[in-house]
This record gives C-alpha cells, sequence and structure tokens, in this order.
C-alpha cells in the first residue's frame, strides 16, 4: 500500500481514494502501467489522497477498494495469473455488481469475458463479469486504434493481440471502430466493452494518459460511490498542472486524428 511520493498520509481522511492495480508484475505490457501513475497523479491534483494497492498473485485483497485497473499480458502471463483471478472471482464480481468503476485492458479484459481460447487452443476460463468471449488467430491485430464513444468521445491507443472478441448478453461496446485499427474482432467495428462501471478495452497506449476524459469518468465514479458526489478541490498550481496534461493529451489526440 502506498501513496504518490510528496504526500503525506491520512492528510484527508475523508479524501481518501482506494486505487487497486490488479496483478502489475505479470499483467502490465506496453505501458498500461501509465494508467495507474495517471489516476493517481489526477486524484492528487484534483484534491484527493489516494492510496494504491498493488494486488499480485497470493497477496491479501485490501480491506477497502474504490477503483481497480489492470492491464495486459502475453498469453503465459495470462495463464500464470487464471488461478489466483479464480480465487479472486467472488470478491471482483461482487464489487462490479455494486457498481466499482473497473479497466481491464486487453489480457484481463479478455480474462473478465467468459473464456479466451489462445492461439494454440488452449481454453482459458474467464471470471465472467463482461458478456465477451475470445478466440486467438495466428493473425496478430496491431497498430494504432481510434474508437468512438458515445460516453467517452474519441478514444485514442494502441492494440497488439491475436485473440479475437465477440460481445453476448447485455454487454455493450464501449466504442466503435470506423477506420483506424482492428478493435474486437475487425468484423463487427466494436471495440471494447462495458457492463454497469465495468470496462474493458483493447487500448495499450497507455489509454489513460492520451484519454483524460476516460480517466476523469472512472475518477467520478469512484469519488461518488465513495463520498456521493465528486468534489474536485484544488488550487491554482494544481489547476495549471492538470491543464497543462490535458494540452499534451489533447496534442497526442490531434496527431492520432490527422
Ligand atoms: N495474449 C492476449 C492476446 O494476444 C492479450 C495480449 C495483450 O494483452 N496485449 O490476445
Amino acid at each position: 500500500t502506498r501513496r504518490p511520493s510528496g504526500v503525506e498520509t491520512n492528510q484527508h481522511p475523508d479524501r481518501r481514494i482506494d486505487v487497486v492495480s490488479l496483478y502489475p508484475k505479470d499483467m502490465n505490457i506496453y505501458g498500461d502501467w501509465g494508467n495507474v501513475l495517471t489516476v493517481m497523479r489526477r486524484l492528487s491534483l484534483y484534491g484527493y489522497d489516494p492510496v494504491l494497492h498493488e494486488y499480485n498473485q497470493g497477496d491479501p485483497w485490501p480491506d477497502h477498494v474504490d477503483l481497480i485497473l489492470g492491464g495486459g499480458g502475453q498469453d503465459n502471463g495470462q495463464k500464470k495469473i487464471t488461478d489466483d483471478l479464480f480465487v479472486r472471482a467472488d470478491t471482483l464480481r461482487a464489487l462490479a455488481a455494486d457498481g466499482v468503476p473497473m479497466l481491464m485492458i486487453c489480457g484481463l479484459y479478455q480474462l473478465f469475458g467468459e473464456y479466451f481460447e489462445t492461439v494454440d487452443g488452449t481454453r482459458l476460463d474467464g471470471i465472467g463479469i463482461l458478456g465477451a468471449y475470445t478466440v486467438g488467430r495466428e493473425h496478430r491485430m496491431i497498430g494504432n486504434l481510434v474508437e468512438h464513444s458515445e460516453e467517452f468521445g474519441d478514444i485514442i491507443g494502441y492494440e497488439n493481440h491475436s485473440g479475437q472478441t465477440f460481445l453476448t448478453g447485455g454487454t455493450k461496446p464501449l466504442g466503435r471502430v470506423d477506420a483506424d485499427g482492428t478493435g474486437n474482432n475487425g468484423t463487427d467495428h466494436t471495440e471494447g466493452a462495458r457492463f454497469g462501471n465495468v470496462i474493458g478495452t483493447y487500448m495499450h497506449g497507455s489509454v489513460l494518459p492520451k484519454n483524460p476524459r476516460l480517466a476523469d469518468g472512472l475518477i467520478r465514479i469512484a469519488a461518488e460511490r465513495r463520498y456521493g458526489a465528486f468534489a474536485p478541490r484544488q488550487d491554482d498550481q494544481q489547476t495549471a498542472e492538470l491543464r497543462r496534461i490535458d494540452d499534451c493529451a489533447q496534442h497526442a489526440r490531434d496527431v492520432a486524428a490527422s
């Protein structure tokens, strides 16, 4: 459990937000750790007191959870964590049903679905929080990815996966891919998944530094669930820093769109 450097403990007990990073040792490919850094930094700039819990296999589960972030991984990284993921499946399902916001990238997106059948035919069962199943193909889907989401606007990032994902039941896509990239499967123009406050996506990049609106969407839900409202409390310096960060992200977005 740690706080960002420079932040003293329990400065504002009424502003604490508990963030869980799920399997950072095994599921953290293509810079997905940047999502954790972004959420922690933005929470601090909004005047919250973020506390990070890194959860790896066999670790104790934190007492309180406001937001969960999980990254991608190679097929063998996914194989390594599935047993432990099933140990935590009921807890994760209960938190999801309770509305805890979660963002799962690529490898963990697949394992939050129903199953992932790898390209060599191994079937990895998922924990079924998202209505999505994935089948590995020889041909990898690699490259820049741009999608349009009604809730979060244009989302930009980078994809690299062998699995083709198909959505089922009441699970909706996160966005629609028109021209840039493949998305879930290359045939139905969908990208990612959303059920309740749980989001799965193939967006690496990392996605949250480039897409502040998505980052703030997760932060807002976390704050509202815990304290009844999202109530930023920032001084001029924090406001200026947020603006500077958002300008950088906008620049990356303009380049991706051009
Ligand atoms: N191993 C999975 C696949 O190739 C996920 C890859 C990833 O997380 N980038 O489909």
